[in-house]
């Protein structure tokens, strides 16, 4: 499959067309302006790529706001969506769709992707992303961190597990992208736990004109001292800060390398800023991971600046790191050998220098999002499959009795059923041989306690729960559930869900099937393909087309982001693999 990506900047559009994970065409046209627009460079890119059998195109974009955590296929909602996120990347946003717009107008009949950086960062929880400022305000505003390069954040992590050999969900990584934009990444089992970029692109490590990290109340003085209006703080915090501020100089770290070589002492002061940050930050994330496995530098900075390097790694010993700086100075990156281990080889911390490529990163989620919008064999659209994670329904009754008389239970974010949503509140599930501390709630209420756990899980806890049908909880296994205000031993409510599809009545006439067929599907992921028999068709007018499968059925069939291990997701469909009705055992017989 060919894909085009487009990256539309403030004054440049940067395009790649891959076939697979090779790039084929690498083009950038600049100085964008009154006289020649985004839409006039589109043009220009269309005619460049036209010799191309192009299938899809990716777009980056910056910001997707609170409701994308993934890539999507760009539809009129989508594109509403990215301009109600214009205020918060005035520089970016705006450019991104116009993009997308001319791409659209030239290709109408391709699937077009945007693939967004806030999207890797949506896993963050609420005690990452919040400000401690009035909730209300925060909520009412959606002034939250969001953090940017997340899919260059997600690249290198992805190289890095396979560099180590080790599955990505048993990693704890400190990605540090150093670019003339630049930000800090905890990767935690595979997700972002929290980011050093915020609410915009301006918090956080010192980057190229950017300040990164301030005091909020030097704003307030820059606007009643100096009398500076919030058009010129931006300029001032945007374009005329961080190193270029600092130094006096330049935004370029080699002119300032080289300055700071001739006693320079703004540019050897904004070197050694930007080295104290970004040692802050490795510091802040290794506590906040409980440890860290792997040290990452990636970003034009990252992959070149050995120097930089250097400083940034100095006396982490402490940490479990030890850098070899013969390793870390002959480093030389190539597409051959993007990921180079810079630690002595007993080092039990690596420090991985990682050529961070996020074209081709966007290419494998439009490509991943294009094939399953094609049809199968008998013309049939695909299914989209989510995977469950384990989870629980609860009662009102039990709810109380967990979490307390007066506590309600909080919406952390809808999952793909419509009214169907997962909860901020966790319990522990505790079995005969083990515990599984942590198991989200997802609302609302039911009328019986529903605990759905995988076939590894059950062994985990040491009980025999049967595979039941949503809702058919009567004379399943007993569990014992505990909360922050109290235990529940419950006689019966624990099941291992089997597997089944949403669907509604139009897709049940669509596929030809009805409620409560047994059906056999076939899963085509990128990995192992494989035939699901005892497949429950499912039929309501408040679902939404989507099979379930729960983590161990998404392992066998090899449906994980990375490298293996078990998905960690709380029911998000999973866009790249998808099914296909095989059989009806209705039919059969
Ligand atoms: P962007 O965020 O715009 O994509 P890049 O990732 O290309 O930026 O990074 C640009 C930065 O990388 C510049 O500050 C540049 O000075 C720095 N850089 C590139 N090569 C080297 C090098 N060999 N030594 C020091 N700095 C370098």
């Amino acid at each position: 499959m060919h894909v085009l990506v487009i990256n539309c900047g403030s004054s440049s559009v940067k395009y790649k067309v891959f076939d697979g994970d090779k790039s084929l065409l690498s083009e950038k046209i600049e100085r964008l302006g009154d006289n020649f627009s985004h839409a006039d460079a589109i043009q220009q890119v269309i005619k460049a790529v036209a010799h191309f059998p192009i299938d899809a195109v990716g777009h980056r974009v910056v910001h997707g706001g609170e409701k994308y955590s993934k890539a999507i296929l760009i539809d009129a909602d989508v594109k509403a969506e990215i301009e109600r996120c214009y205020s918060y990347a005035p520089l970016h946003n705006p450019y991104n769709l116009e993009g997308i717009s001319a791409a659209q107008t030239a290709y109408p009949d391709l699937p077009h992707v945007a693939v967004f950086d806030t999207a890797f960062h949506a896993t963050l929880e609420p005690a990452a992303y919040s400000y401690a400022i009035d909730a209300e305000l925060a909520s009412q505003h959606a002034l939250r961190r969001y953090g940017f390069h997340g899919t260059s954040h997600q690249y290198v992590a992805e190289l890095a597990a396979i560099h180590l050999q080790q599955p990505l969900d048993q990693l704890r990584l400190v990605s540090l992208h150093l670019g003339n934009g630049a930000s800090a990444c905890a990767i935690q089992n595979g997700v972002s736990i929290d980011t050093s970029m915020g609410l915009t692109p301006l918090e956080g490590l010192v980057m190229g004109t950017r300040s990164g990290d301030i005091d909020a109340g030097l704003v307030i003085k820059l606007q009643q001292d100096l009398g500076l209006n919030a058009s010129e703080i931006d300029i001032m915090l945007n374009k005329k800060s961080g190193l270029k501020g600092l130094s006096g100089i330049s935004n370029d770290l080699r002119e300032i390398e080289t300055a700071a070589e001739n006693g320079d002492q703004r540019a050897q002061l904004a070197i050694s800023v930007f080295a104290h940050r970004a040692r802050k930050y490795i510091g802040a994330y290794a506590v906040a991971m409980g440890g860290i496995d792997a040290l990452i530098f990636t970003g034009g900075i990252g992959e070149n600046a050995v120097n930089m390097r250097r400083r940034i790694m100095q006396n982490l010993d402490f940490l479990g790191l030890n850098s070899d700086q013969d390793k870390n100075a002959s480093c030389s990156l190539s597409d051959e050998n993007p990921v180079i281990a810079v630690n002595r080889t007993h080092s039990r911390v690596s420090a991985l220098v990682i050529k961070t490529n996020e074209a081709r990163m966007i290419a494998r989620q439009t490509r991943q999002i294009a094939s399953s919008q094609k049809p199968d064999a008998q013309g049939c659209r695909p299914i989209p499959i989510a995977v469950s994670a384990r989870h629980l329904h609860l009662n009102e009754e039990s709810f109380k009795t967990l979490f307390g008389a007066d506590a309600e239970p909080t919406k952390y974010k809808d999952i793909s059923q419509p009214g169907q949503y997962a909860c901020e509140e966790k319990v522990n599930l505790i079995g005969p041989k083990n515990s599984i501390e942590g198991v989200r709630l997802l609302g609302p209420f039911r009328r019986n306690n529903q605990i759905e756990i995988s076939r590894t899980d059950e062994f985990r806890l040491g009980v025999d729960a049967p595979v039941r049908d949503s809702g058919r909880t009567k004379g399943s296994a007993p569990i014992t559930l505990e909360g922050p205000a109290g235990r529940l031993e419950l006689e019966e409510g624990l099941i291992c869900a089997r597997r089944h599809i949403h669907m509604h009545p139009d897709d049940a006439e669509y596929y030809g099937v009805e409620n409560g067929d047994n059906i056999e599907i076939a899963i085509n992921s990128e990995g192992r393909d494989l035939i699901f028999g005892d497949v429950l068709i499912r039929v309501s007018q408040k679902y939404k087309l989507e099979m379930h499968i729960d983590t161990d059925e998404a392992n066998a069939a090899e449906l994980t982001r990375g490298l293996g291990g078990d998905i960690v997701y709380d029911d998000i469909a999973m866009d790249h693999a998808c099914a296909t009705i095989q059989r009806n055992s209705k039919d059969a017989n």
